[in-house]
């Protein structure tokens, strides 16, 4: 068998969701494909100053790693920065890894803590309740106020497809609409963010890092469990195992309702078999009937 994208390599891995088999090296390509047509939908990075959150786990290492590579060419500017949230047992280890990235790849890397720009950690926070809710709406505040102050052009993360789709879903069940949509806005005082990993699932990005052969700490923060988002998260990989695009779907839709303009004109037909309304040539409903008669006559 043989790569169904170069034909030539034996493929290494199944892309369930393309229905097709990939080499190595094509895998690869393809992921980094992505991340700069990702990086384009803002303008690329040519020329301008990034500022790269890297937590030292697999996604933002990736997504660093993915940014430097382009950055050699672009003439770009990468800094990366870390925030120490104070969560004992897992983030000093997991900077390590951000640390030892930044090294072998020459990015100067910057650290700030929660204690000391807060005064608190997050252990203490958490005594409060819902600990990522702080964390998450903290971290951002001080990335973008840091990316403010140094005059950068752009905040990156390395929010991957389960991230997104995992975002997206949490909002809408909390009606929390306009933070979806201000999430998107890169005006009013939020430096823009770019995520080149926005388009790629977990799973890839892990077997990405494993054969660029990236550093990255692999344990979970301990607050994960009381999180919404976990249970979000665990409905999701449920989904995907059933059906591998609902993701993809799930972020494609949702970027297009939040494109419309105003409410669209859906056009009906008529049904070339039925005669009923529908918004295809075929109804649904004809559609279904056909697979049930040749099933069943
Ligand atoms: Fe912060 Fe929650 Fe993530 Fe832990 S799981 S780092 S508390 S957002
Ligand atoms: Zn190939
Ligand atoms: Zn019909």
């Amino acid at each position: 068998m043989k790569c169904d994208r170069c034909r030539r390599s034996e493929p290494v891995y199944f892309r369930e969701y393309e229905g097709r088999s990939l080499c190595k090296r094509c895998f690869l390509q393809t992921i980094e494909k992505r991340a700069r047509e990702e990086i384009r939908r803002y303008g690329g990075i040519s020329g301008k100053k990034v500022l790269v959150a890297v937590s030292g786990g697999k996604d933002s290492n990736a997504a660093l790693y993915i940014l430097w590579k382009i950055a050699k060419r672009s003439r770009a500017e990468l800094q990366a920065i870390s925030i120490d949230e104070g969560i004992k047992g897992y983030r000093k280890k997991s900077l390590t890894k951000a640390e030892e990235l930044c090294e072998s790849l020459g990015i100067e890397h910057q650290v700030i803590s929660f204690k000391e720009e807060i005064g608190v950690t997050m252990d203490q926070i958490s005594e409060l309740g819902s600990p990522c809710t702080y964390c998450g709406v903290l971290r951002r505040k001080l990335l973008n106020e840091y990316a403010l102050k140094g005059g950068f052009d752009f905040v990156a993360t390395g929010h991957n497809l389960d991230d997104e789709a995992q975002s997206i879903l949490m909002n809408l069940m909390r009606g929390n609409i306009k933070r979806l949509l201000r999430e998107e806005n890169p005006k009013n005082g939020l430096v823009p963010r770019i995520k080149p990993l926005r388009l790629v699932p977990e799973e890839e990005v892990v077997m990405y890092s494993e054969f660029r052969g990236i550093p990255y700490y692999q344990g979970e923060c301990p607050y994960v469990e009381m999180a919404f988002r976990k249970r979000i998260r665990d409905f999701l990989r449920e989904m995907k195992k059933e059906s591998p695009g609902v993701l993809f779907n799930l972020v494609r839709s949702w970027e297009k309702v939040r494109n419309l303009k105003s409410k669209p004109d859906i056009k009906l037909n008529k049904c070339e078999i039925c005669g009923s309304p529908t918004s295809r040539e075929i109804c649904k409903a004809c559609e279904l009937m056909d697979i049930i008669s040749l099933e069943f006559t």
